[in-house]
């Protein structure tokens, strides 16, 4: 499959190089050239169809010419080792559980899929660069990507992060791995961060140097494989008129659920549930897109004000408001509405969620009060020990650590602190 970039000024590239080179040279996201429809008898019949199966159905086609059949098996059964329950809590609403990983966050699926692919492209290639991934991070992506690329020959990972501004145990998660991995601490906040990553891509001396490339969610091997979850709830949950709640920060994960949709998987609808940072809900009741400085809440890996793969959505439904509209909801609260949310959850069903899972659960429910005949399924991105303080003070009680993280808390934080660019810049041409 050949991936075209929605820039529309650069020429089409194979999966393997959309994923070493993340964005396309017109600065453009890479996005699949057609997207396949798997048979009806696919999804009639999927219970009966295993895991590894399901999602080596859904992903072949997108890797074919990139990877061999065995080695996207090989990869698939090594990322997809842990489990993801759907946790029913009445007889319309359950919770697909996407944090069973390594760094308890769904984006582990993503990042062990996209490390595993990278680590397949610089071996084959002996002629090829050692490729370093840099990322910018708030705190769930950096961990996420650290331990999934760690050790991965041929790869050095780059993280960046705001000073103080992450929790201890994320903190834990992007400093203690050593190996091929490499954490700055810097000396501002996440946009900081961000805008060093984008300065490096554009910063001849490095270019010149390095092969960058990035392991946010606009990379393809770690947006694409996302679908696969969706489609193992689907199975799971065997019911019709199932609808999907995700909480949406750059709407990478609920794109990769609609994509599932248009390869045949019956959703009867979407819903992009987010905090404060309204601009998707503003722009479906408006048809306006207004970017927006995020602002900070509880839900902070959601904290985002001008959604990165937004324009993916918009060219599943080319472009296309009237189409968008009958399968897209979206709905945004307030940290107060969440965290009334998660106090409901604990108390009527005895479930812990984090702040992100909460905001799912709203807009669920609020979908689900005015479709009395659909069943829903919320995404629970994270563990909630991940967002202790308030899911402690929220709900007044302690949480237990789980072992991946209580094995982290003894050791040692190495980071190296930068202060601007130009530090970062010596630091990187130091790893030479
Ligand atoms: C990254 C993240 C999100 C947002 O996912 P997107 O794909 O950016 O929409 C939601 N919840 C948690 C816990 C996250 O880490």
């Amino acid at each position: 499959m050949m991936f075209y970039s929605l820039n529309g000024q650069s020429v089409k590239v194979p999966f393997h190089q959309a994923v070493v080179q993340s964005i396309a040279p017109d600065r453009g996201l890479y996005f699949p050239e057609a997207i396949p429809r798997l048979p009806a008898s696919f999804f009639e019949n999927i219970q009966s169809i295993s895991d590894q199966e399901v999602a080596f159905s859904a992903m072949a086609p997108f890797v074919g010419g990139s990877l061999t059949e065995q080695e996207l098996r090989d990869i698939l059964l090594d990322v997809l080792s842990f489990d993801f329950p759907l946790v029913s809590l009445n007889d319309r609403i359950s919770t697909l559980e996407l944090f069973h990983g390594p760094t308890m966050a769904f984006k582990d699926v993503g990042a062990r899929f996209m490390a595993r692919c990278l680590g397949h492209f610089t071996k084959r290639d002996p002629k090829s660069k050692e490729v370093t991934v840099l990322v910018a991070t708030s705190g769930d992506t950096g961990g996420a990507v650290a331990r999934g690329f760690l050790n991965v020959p041929g790869v050095k990972v780059i993280i960046l992060y705001p000073r103080g501004k992450v929790s201890e145990i994320q903190e834990k998660q992007l400093t203690t791995l050593g190996a091929n991995i490499r954490a700055l601490e810097v000396d501002g906040v996440f946009d900081d961060c961000q805008r060093m990553v984008k300065k490096a891509f554009q910063d001849d001396i490095l270019q010149r140097h390095f092969q960058l490339t990035s392991a946010n969610s606009i990379n393809v091997a770690r947006w694409l494989p996302q679908m696969i979850y969706y489609l193992l709830a689907y199975k799971k949950a065997g019911k019709e008129k199932l609808v999907f709640s995700v909480p949406s920060g750059n709407f990478g994960n609920i794109c990769a659920g609609m994509v599932a949709h248009k390869m045949g998987m019956p959703v009867q609808q979407f819903i992009a549930s987010v905090n404060s940072n309204a601009v998707v809900p503003h722009f479906m009741k408006t048809q306006t897109y207004t970017p927006r400085p995020a602002v900070a809440t509880i839900s902070n890996a959601m904290d985002v004000g001008d959604p990165s793969n937004f324009v993916r959505i918009l060219e599943l439904f080319e472009q296309n408001f009237g189409m968008l509209s009958r399968k897209l909801t979206s709905y945004s609260f307030s940290d107060t509405e969440t965290r009334r949310a998660m106090k409901e959850l604990y108390s009527h069903f005895s479930y812990v969620a984090d702040p992100h899972g909460a905001v799912g659960y709203l807009g669920l429910q609020k979908y689900l009060d005015q479709h009395p005949e659909v069943n829903g399924v919320f995404l629970e991105t994270a563990h909630p020990v991940k967002f202790l303080n308030v899911v402690e003070q929220v709900i007044q009680k302690e949480l237990p650590l789980p072992d991946q993280i209580a094995a982290l808390m003894p050791r040692k934080k190495q980071a190296t602190a930068v202060g601007s660019y130009e530090e970062f810049q010596s630091f990187l041409l130091s790893e030479v």
